[in-house]
């Protein structure tokens, strides 16, 4: 009997085999969620140029020096600066200018006086109105107050963004801003993904005794698209050993950098998919210290990584949290973890065999304390306690009962209730 290989060695020994895909150009409107695959350098400096980040009154501070409500300090209005404009009028000693958000600081001024620190109104813009040509200042600034100062956020030639970072909205906007309108992106992993099995059944065809829906193909095929892939789906492949051989066969040719099958990796009489990686291909691995998920195969078919996780839909799922997502953010080219782990007590206390578990729970916070707490029935078939999960807790191999109130490692995979997070 081939070793039982513990997580941690077989996901080292899996990932070995995953190098980054290549990479693309891509217009910055299509890049949400993909990887970048260049450094980003900004080739301007953010401000654009000096400008108010208030509506007011640029001034130059040394002339509002010790205004108060009931001494104010009169200035005259020499010119208006809206958003988008170019101020031709310098600023002298006693002037200023209405100038809104955004706008240009005239030369001369060095502050800007929010227009609630004025006597003008607030119009329905939300800025000052002129009314008159001068203005009463009622409070003092220091100079450079209300100004956002050329280049204090980003200086030409800094690096702005890493290569192997997920491109999230904020950076993308910050490529706008930046002019940049096409960046390298790696391009998607390509899986293809098939489902073996005598019992199952496409979900628009009716079901007779004995069989069900192909269920896995779906979670699996939903991760990939979540985690940045394409899924190949290649169907469902019955039990035999030349069923599985073809199967195997086209996803080697489709040109995908992963095969990704369940079921038929376990040890019961009509579970070729193993048979036939080990035949025709090359076989690494097929059994992992871990529950769910087991029989986990992990091989080479015809110069391609593939990975055969077992047939329960629990399994399945947990098995491509723990080994697939990785290997395809290794794909990816991400090089940062985006696995969200909290430590958590329980509510209960859990048995466990000894080997590393992935146990299905609700996290919650109350008071200022993680809890965890078991969902369900935690049978590897059963589902329903997985769409009621936020959180797989994990207990260590070799554990094999914890009391209530020990602390377990919380892998969050769903949302936290918003109610828990005000503490
Ligand atoms: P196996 O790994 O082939 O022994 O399958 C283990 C269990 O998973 C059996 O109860 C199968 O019916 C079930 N199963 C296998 N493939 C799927 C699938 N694609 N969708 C839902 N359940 C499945
Ligand atoms: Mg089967």
């Amino acid at each position: 009997m081939q070793e039982l290989l513990n997580v941690s060695e077989a996901l080292n020994r899996l990932l070995l085999r995953f190098t980054s895909v290549t990479n693309e150009v891509r217009p910055i409107s299509e890049i949400s969620g993909r990887v970048l695959a260049e450094d980003v350098v900004s080739g301007v400096d953010l401000p654009l140029y000096t400008n108010s980040s208030m509506d007011g009154f640029a001034v130059i501070a040394s002339d509002v020096t010790g205004a108060t409500a009931d001494r104010p300090i009169a200035l005259k209005i020499v010119t208006d600066i809206p958003a988008g404009s170019i101020p031709v009028i310098r600023i002298g000693s006693q002037e200023s200018a209405r100038i809104m958000t955004g706008a240009l600081l005239p030369t001369g001024a060095d502050s800007v006086v929010p227009v609630e620190f004025t006597n003008k109104k607030i119009n329905i813009e939300g800025s000052a109105a002129l009314g008159g040509h001068e203005v009463l200042v009622f409070r003092a600034v220091n100079k450079g107050d209300y100004v956002r100062q050329k280049g204090e956020d980003i200086r030409t030639g800094g690096t702005v963004l890493i290569s192997g970072t997920r491109l999230r909205p904020q950076d993308i906007g910050l490529l706008a801003m930046l002019g940049i309108s096409k960046v390298s992106v790696f391009r998607r992993p390509r899986v293809a993904l098939f489902s073996t099995g005598d019992e199952l059944v496409a979900i628009d065809k009716p079901l007779q005794t004995g069989k069900i829906h192909d269920s896995n193909a779906y979670t699996l095929a939903a991760s990939i698209a979540r985690d940045g892939g394409e899924a190949h789906y290649l169907g469902i492949i019955p039990d035999s050993e030349d069923a599985v051989q073809i199967a195997l066969q086209r996803a080697a040719e489709a040109q995908v950098d992963l095969i990704l099958s369940s079921a038929g990796v376990s040890v019961g009489a009509f579970d070729f998919v193993r048979a036939v990686v080990e035949k025709h291909g090359k076989l690494d691995f097929w059994r992992v210290n871990m529950r769910p998920g087991k029989p986990l195969a992990f091989g080479d078919f015809q110069g391609t990584p593939f990975i055969g996780l077992p047939g329960n839909p629990v399994s399945a799922f947990v098995g491509y949290e723990v080994f697939v997502r990785p290997a395809l953010m290794k794909l990816s080219g991400l090089k940062s973890e985006e696995r969200i782990l909290l430590k958590a007590k329980l509510t209960e206390g859990i048995e466990s065999d000894g080997r590393e578990s992935y146990l299905r729970g609700v996290v919650t916070n109350q008071a200022g304390e993680w809890i965890a707490s078991l969902t369900g029935h935690q049978g590897s078939g059963n589902l329903l306690s997985l769409v009621q999960a936020n959180a797989l807790l994990i207990i260590p191999s070799g554990v094999k009962s914890l009391p209530s109130r020990a602390e377990v490692q919380a892998w969050i995979i769903g949302a936290i209730p918003v109610g828990d997070l005000i503490v």
